[in-house]
């Protein structure tokens, strides 16, 4: 989750439903203060992509409940994706299929700062399926896992190569962002967006962005300006400036999210992790 601040001009309300080429969004969020404190989840016929975070599932629901729901598949395991997998396998009976390595942590569970309860409320442990390679679904869509590591080890995408969508769960969010959690890789999430670059796709499916038409150009931009960013602080602190003087110098100072988070996300990890 979390991107830059979105500008003005996209927020959108929410809850908020839209459809794109037929796949429909549920976007929720407790509060809203633009898409840092909402997420998306996709239906594409009877399968759903990521679950919403689990203090919406009233909302996720009704959604849910409008038709039959045969399958979830989750991008990775922060609780804005996962939250609700226990109530739809439960309540739902629908097959839950988690990225391999998060299927032990979603059952063990995993602890919460204090915002992310605020936020997002607290999933509850279950137990599902590791997503296999591929997934046929009806009406000959096809969804192809492929691991995305970087914003966390387990981040998955799923492609339709035959539409050419990719489902990017929080890969991508912003093509400049300014703010990195502190457990984020950032030479992982590099190499996933160059690799995804490899991949036949044209439109994304991001979960806090919303629909990105010209994806590929996006996801371009974004690994174009991490490759950058890296260079030029790697550069001024050879020179020998601080850390704090060269984020005041690229990124400006830290903003309400990185106050908001107690600095899970700030600034500063970007600039730090821009390292060797
Ligand atoms: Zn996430």
């Amino acid at each position: 989750m979390w991107g830059r601040a979105v500008e003005a001009s996209q927020r959108q309300s929410f809850p908020h439903r839209f459809q794109h080429d037929g796949v429909e969004g549920l976007r929720t969020g407790r509060f809203d203060f633009g898409i840092s404190s909402s997420c998306i989840l996709y239906r594409l016929g009877s399968t759903v992509i990521d679950t919403g975070p689990p203090n919406q599932w009233r909302l996720v629901r009704r959604f849910l409940s409008e038709r039959d729901v045969n399958r979830v598949v989750i991008t990775h395991h922060h609780e804005d994706h996962s939250g609700n997998g226990a109530r739809l396998g439960r309540d739902m009976n629908v097959d839950v299929f988690l990225p391999s390595e998060s299927v032990e942590l979603m059952k063990r569970g995993f602890p919460l700062r204090a915002y992310q309860r605020i936020i997002w409320g607290v999933p509850v442990r279950f137990e599902a399926q590791s997503v296999p390679d591929e997934l046929e679904l009806e009406h000959g869509f096809l969804l192809r896992a492929i691991p995305a590591p970087g914003h966390s080890s387990d981040m998955t995408c799923y492609l339709e190569p035959n539409r050419g969508w990719l489902f990017t769960g929080d890969l991508y969010i912003a093509s400049k962002p300014l703010f990195l959690r502190a457990d984020e890789n950032l030479g992982d999430q590099i190499e996933s967006l160059r690799g995804v670059l490899e991949l036949d796709f044209e439109t994304v499916f991001c979960a806090h962005r919303g629909v990105v038409s010209n994806g590929r150009e996006a996801i371009r931009a974004k690994l174009d300006y991490l490759v950058s960013l890296r260079d030029e602080v790697r550069k001024l602190h050879a020179e020998g400036h601080s850390i704090s003087a060269i984020k005041r110098m690229l990124l400006g100072r830290e903003a309400l999210l990185s106050f908001i988070t107690l600095f899970h996300f700030s600034k500063k990890n970007l600039i730090e992790a821009c390292l060797p």
